[in-house]
């Protein structure tokens, strides 16, 4: 099947909304007709039993397969073989993310994890740089040599080199205010997280123009009703929270409290996934250390959880289960739109969505929400070779 055309017929769930059964027309790897009732004719792919949805955008993965995209040798080599393996799992785009790193480590990954098509792939939106402007005190797995405060000359060096797409950074530090200005005037999502803020530090990061959470809950104090803290001004604000639905990170009751406070439209599903994920139990890297997978989670050797095993498509599953009372078009909506909304922009215009005009990136689940096959830009991926991933 090229990408000149292509047509699949079958129920759809996007928006939020339950399409019962919708002839969906591509061409040159856009959407161009969305007809709810429409025949199945002449369709290359017929869902009888199962849904299609938009693609799966994760904002948040550290690698897959195997590959650590901080620490890879070969950046280039390595954000394909992850977008190849992601692809597999239903995830059309994403963004690669760097965790904190000494500075000149950082613009050759900016501009090998740049927004770009990767055939037979998910497509980069961009880096998502995690740190290095991180509070100590909640740095979770980063490295604390490598940690260091906002610095208006390296964010230049950055946005001279190749603009991030997302920014995790702490908006106590002192420069903080200035750094989060700087970055969301030049167009970067900047993502409050791996912070000790109280909600006054996070209400002023947030009116300085950050727009999203990092992995909510996560490397950040507790709620507490007398000191709400970061987690209480992210929930009652209007920023997009990231947040890790493994069913280890976080509580799956809190999944359920977050979605009721800030609703599907504000909460991202991400995987935050390491080279563990896809890939069978054993040590692998996560910049310059080592972490052991059980399968689901990737721990330091000290237990310090390091980030996930599952991907994207393991969380949506995930969510489902957990969240019964939530209309699956609504689960289906935290891992598509809402991610493409949280960046804006050029992407919440083209991704996320099964509506004309959008990229033809697309996802068959089965009834159980097993991926059964990935749509790229119209282009239909072989994902019945390879679930059992290989090792590197
Ligand atoms: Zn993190």
């Amino acid at each position: 099947m090229g990408r000149s055309s292509l047509v699949i017929h079958g129920p759809v769930l996007t928006d939020g909304r339950e399409l019962p059964a919708a002839r969906i027309e591509t061409a040159n790897g856009r959407i161009v007709a969305v007809r709810p009732g429409g025949g199945a004719d002449g369709a290359d792919l017929v869902v009888a039993d199962g849904w299609i949805i938009p693609g799966l955008i994760d904002l948040q993965v550290n690698g897959a397969g195997g590959v650590d995209l901080t620490s890879a040798h070969d950046p280039d080599e390595a954000v394909a073989a992850v977008a190849g393996v992601l692809a597999q799992h239903g995830v059309t785009a994403f963004c690669p993310t760097v965790v904190s790193s000494p500075p000149e480590a950082i613009p050759s990954r900016l501009v090998a994890y740049g927004a770009r098509a990767h055939p037979g792939g998910a497509e980069s939106l961009g880096a998502h740089l995690e740190g290095p402007f991180l509070d100590p005190e909640h740095r979770g797995v980063h490295d604390p040599a490598a940690l260091r405060l906002p610095d208006a000359g390296e964010i230049e060096r950055w946005l001279a080199t190749r603009h991030p797409t997302i920014v995790t950074l702490a908006p106590e530090l002192p420069g903080a205010l200035a750094a989060i200005r700087r970055l969301a005037e030049a167009g970067v999502v900047v993502s409050l997280g791996h912070s000790g803020a109280d909600a006054a530090a996070a209400r002023a990061g947030l009116e300085a123009g950050a727009r999203m959470g990092t992995h909510l809950f996560n490397a950040m104090p507790p709620f507490h009703h007398r000191q709400p803290g970061l987690v209480g001004a992210l929930l009652a604000g209007s920023a997009t929270l990231g947040i890790i639905a493994d069913g280890v990170h976080v509580d799956p009751l809190a999944i359920d409290v977050a979605v009721r406070a800030a609703g599907p439209g504000r909460i991202a599903l991400v995987s935050d996934a390491l080279a563990a994920a896809a890939t069978p139990p054993s040590p692998s890297r996560l910049g310059a250390q080592t972490v052991l997978s059980d399968g689901r989670i990737a721990r330091r050797a000290d237990g310090t959880m390091a980030g996930s095993a599952i991907l994207l498509d393991g969380g949506l599953r995930n969510v489902r289960s957990w969240l019964p009372w939530l209309p699956p078009a609504e689960v289906v909506r935290m891992a598509t739109r809402t991610p493409a909304e949280a960046l804006g922009g050029d992407v919440a215009a083209r991704k996320g969505r099964v509506a004309p005009g959008y990229d033809a990136d697309l996802v068959i689940l089965d009834p159980d929400w097993q991926v059964v096959a990935t749509v790229v830009r119209g282009v239909v991926l072989d994902t019945s070779s390879s679930k059992v991933p290989s090792t590197r």
